[in-house]
């Protein structure tokens, strides 16, 4: 895992699971985007855009150009910047499959986004984020929770655990 953090509101965490399950038989996705001062300190996220399937298929997803425009559009007047693509799994974990390598490849090849997968594969969704460059993937920590308050959150989780006292549990 890199050290890159991406902080995300409860509230886009929200819609994009709730989108994913929307989406269901088919993968859902959309643009995320924050507002451009708060990417000043890292990825930030603080808005979803759910867009259609154009691929309407269980196993890949399309985003629809004209869509994006007209996102990229609502972005801007919000004063926000899209930092990345989400996308669903409705049945295989939260990890880029070869088809979402080729993809970043393709429409990212400077690896400026940030991809998000929720996984329906289990009853409880799980939301993932990563990097994909020239083919390699890399995990990124993602903190939900507001965003500024994440900004003041100087602590990395790894660090605060390193005092937790491990308990011998007696056998029997
Ligand atoms: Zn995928």
């Amino acid at each position: 895992m890199s050290g890159e953090r991406l902080r995300i509101t409860d509230a886009a965490h929200a819609a994009m699971v709730a989108h994913a399950l929307a989406g269901v038989p088919f993968e859902a996705c959309g643009l995320f985007a924050g507002s451009v001062e708060d990417q000043a300190r890292g990825p930030s996220v603080d808005r979803f855009f759910p867009m259609r399937n154009t691929a309407a298929s269980s196993t890949l997803y399309l985003l629809d150009g004209q869509e994006m425009l007209e996102v990229e559009g609502s972005a801007d007047e919000a004063g926000a910047v899209l930092v990345g693509v989400m996308h669903s799994h409705t049945h295989t974990p939260a990890y880029p499959s070869p088809t979402d390598v080729a993809d970043a490849a393709r429409f990212d090849p400077f690896g400026v986004y940030t991809y998000i997968i929720v996984s329906l594969e289990h009853p409880d969704p799980s939301l993932r984020a990563y990097r994909i460059l020239d083919g390699a993937i890399t995990e990124v920590s993602v903190d939900v929770g507001p965003v500024d308050q994440a900004l003041v959150d100087e602590v990395p989780v790894e660090e605060a655990l390193v005092d937790v006292v491990p308990v011998d549990v007696e056998p029997g």
